[in-house]
């Protein structure tokens, strides 16, 4: 059999590149290395997929902070809204949630990955089982792949093959080595979106405490602010986690950050005053320990009477003006040093992969090596949460697509 062109990476990107090619009349075949598709694709919104975020163009761009005018012309012309009438037109059906996340209606992304594989069947595409080791290319035109057991020819290749977070996945960068090979430049990989880790051992003893409305402020060494934050933040035995700390980690720079956060944004500090003085009325005769029981969350009291060098035995009544005031401070501001980020394999998002410099942004065609194309978290792009990521890999993928079979059905 012979093909016009090969999609490495059986992926959001890869497997929307390789439905739109051969919709445009290319004879493609589908590599994966996993005996099925889509096992990232499987987990993603919690099992849900948000397969899209329901906003303009621009909007999206907007929530990109890596690269976002990168993505000008690709988002153009697949927008998240064309994204949601292929899936709408082809029997999957949408739902927009708060934030204009986009799901399916039956909260599972396996609707998504079925619709995906009923598209490429009927687009005619050829998927096989093979983990691709080598684009070749010869005079700075690419001629095809090299599997681990054979070689196949092809005027043109899709390279989506995914970052190097959660490499169980199979995504484990594979084709950052492939484009270095040709030449390309590959910016380090890193998580972002990842979880990050803290100084001493307050998080440890609050892991498990998940808390909702907070405010969160990422500051740099210098008090800075590099990010601002509402919602939800999750203590974990090496941190912090939650989406409001996930998003930040997107614009930690440097050492010495600090994540302050904010338990009761709704009070000013008169108010949230005139509540502690209130509470440490109500239970005047109460170790402090028990005092601040409506207050706080049970196990953020001990870390919060340690820092403040409150005996946590002492009676309510004896707590001293300017302790409270202190404890007001506090809850204002309960700041954590932050040493680092974990690992990119526990990032949701991987940041790096082929530099954009390097990509013509219409085409999504490599500027080095005619015929060799990218789509997907491949390429050093990467957006916050919301359903951002992926329209990244579809808008990508789908400008991928349609050049390649332009240059040669
Ligand atoms: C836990 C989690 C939740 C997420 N939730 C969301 C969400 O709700 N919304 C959102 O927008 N984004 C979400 N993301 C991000 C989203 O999953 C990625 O942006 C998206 O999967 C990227 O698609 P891709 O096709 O580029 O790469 P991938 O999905 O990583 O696919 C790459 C594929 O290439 C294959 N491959 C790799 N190397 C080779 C090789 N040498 N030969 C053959 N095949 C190869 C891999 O096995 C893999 O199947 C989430 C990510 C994670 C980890």
């Amino acid at each position: 059999m012979n093909y016009d062109g090969i999609v490495i990476g059986g992926g959001p990107a890869g497997i929307f590149a390789a439905i739109t090619a051969a919709r445009q009349g290319s004879r493609v075949l589908l590599l994966e290395r996993n005996d099925r598709l889509g096992k990232k694709l499987l987990i993603t919104g919690k099992g849900r997929c948000n397969v899209t975020n329901n906003c303009s163009a621009q909007e999206v761009q907007q929530n990109t902070p890596r690269n976002g005018r990168f993505l000008f012309s690709a988002l153009a012309a697949f927008p998240p809204e064309k994204t949601m009438a292929f899936f709408e037109e082809n029997g999957c059906p949408l739902k927009t949630e708060r934030g204009n996340r986009v799901f399916p209606v039956t909260d599972k992304a396996i609707s998504i990955l079925e619709c995906l594989q009923k598209e490429l069947r009927r687009a005619g595409v050829t998927v096989k089982t093979a983990r691709v080791k080598q684009i070749l290319a010869e005079a700075g035109i690419v001629t095809g792949v090299r599997t681990q057991n054979e070689v196949i020819s092809a005027k043109w290749v899709i390279l989506a093959t995914g970052g190097a977070s959660y490499p169980t996945t199979g995504s484990t960068g594979d084709g950052y080595t492939m484009a270095a090979q040709l030449g390309h430049t590959v910016v380090p990989a890193e998580g972002s979106l990842v979880p990050l880790e803290t100084a001493g051992q307050d998080a440890q003893d609050m892991q498990g405490l998940s808390l909702r409305n907070v405010g969160v402020k990422l500051l740099n060494a210098k008090g800075k602010v590099l990010y601002k934050d509402f919602g939800e933040l999750l203590f974990t035995h090496f941190g912090v986690s939650g989406p409001t700390v996930l998003s930040a980690s997107c614009h930690l720079k440097g050492d010495g950050c600090r994540l302050v956060i904010d338990m009761k944004p709704a009070l000013e500090d008169s108010k949230l005053d005139e509540r502690i003085q209130r509470d440490l009325e109500m239970y005047k005769n109460r170790a402090m320990e028990n005092a601040l029981i409506d207050l706080l969350p049970r196990s953020m009291i001990p870390v919060v009477l340690r820092r403040l060098e409150i005996d946590p035995t002492m009676q309510a009544n004896s707590l001293t003006k300017q302790k409270r005031r202190a404890l007001v401070e506090l809850l204002k501001g309960l700041s954590l040093e932050i040493t680092g980020k974990r690992p990119v394999a526990e990032a949701i998002i991987t940041s790096g992969g082929v530099k954009t410099g390097e990509i013509d942004p219409k085409t999504m065609e490599s500027k080095k090596v005619k015929g060799l194309y990218f789509a997907g978290e491949v390429i050093d792009c990467d957006a916050y949460t919301g359903g951002f990521n992926l329209q990244i890999a579809w808008a990508t993928a789908y400008a991928a697509g349609i050049s390649a079979c332009k240059n040669g059905v």
